[in-house]
């Protein structure tokens, strides 16, 4: 199988005005043909390499070779010649080559420029393992913050949500205890009443006496996203809150 060498294609047919035929003597019955040659890998065009370019007699039929031009046929042809265009596609894949040279390069340089600013936080992945452990029914044995906090949401009177649609997970490491929360339909509370599931979570953590003084970081998420953050340094409700303040949780930021 060849798997590269050199096609060509025809490019142009130039009419001839006033040349005589040297092979049968009539006049204005040349043409000049001219073949694009390329290199090609599988097929497809890489490079231009030169031109074919021959006259035929549609008369007689006789070809000449353009190295071979009678004078006046060569003036002819010089005069059309700056006319013929190569077709784009004889150099496609240089074309798609130039092209997948330049988005590296871009891709490189956006690395390097993103790479240096947005180093990637070692806390996200901690937030997010946490984030997937959520439960509508949280275990005395394995959560018994969130457990017990469930109960007290049980017991709460919000005629628009559910709290059998919520779910928990809480944490205590050191001086600092992590409380998530899922509420699916906190959007169809007014904003200014959400706080009421950040109030039960903190008098519920104001009754533990084993939390006393320890920093809180309570997310609350809803259906898709974040939506009210409470941690020593912000406060943010909304219905799309950055969960960045969470991480502070897990200790300063630190990058690979
Ligand atoms: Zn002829």
């Amino acid at each position: 199988m060849i798997i590269f060498g050199s096609r060509g294609s025809k490019i142009a047919d130039l009419d001839v005005k006033g040349t005589t035929c040297s092979h049968c003597g009539q006049s204005d019955t040349q043409k000049v043909h001219v073949y694009g040659r390329y290199f090609h890998i599988f097929w497809i065009p890489f490079l231009t390499i030169g031109k074919k370019v021959y006259s035929e007699c549609s008369h007689c039929k006789k070809t000449i070779e353009e190295e071979s031009f009678p004078k006046e046929l060569k003036q002819q042809y010089d005069a059309q010649s700056q006319n013929v265009k190569r077709p784009l596609w004889h150099s496609l894949g240089c074309l798609g080559f130039v092209g997948i040279i330049g988005v590296n390069i871009i891709l490189a340089l956006g690395a390097l420029i993103w790479g240096t600013t947005k180093e990637p936080d070692t806390r996200d992945a901690l937030y997010r393992a946490d984030l997937s452990k959520l439960v509508s029914t949280p275990s005395f044995e394995s959560d018994s913050l969130s457990f017990k906090l469930k109960s007290s949401f049980d017991k709460m009177d919000a005629s628009m949500l559910d709290p059998l649609t919520f779910e928990y997970f809480a944490k205590v490491e050191n001086e600092k205890v992590l409380f998530l929360m899922k509420v699916p339909d906190l959007k169809k509370v007014p904003k200014e009443k959400r706080e009421v599931v950040t109030n039960i979570v903190n008098k519920f953590l104001d009754r533990q006496e084993g939390l006393k003084g320890k920093k809180r970081y309570i997310g609350i998420h809803g259906k898709y996203n974040m939506m009210m953050v409470n941690t020593p340094d912000t406060q943010e409700n909304g219905n799309l809150v950055a969960s960045l303040p969470l991480l502070d949780f897990y200790g300063e930021k630190k990058t690979k």
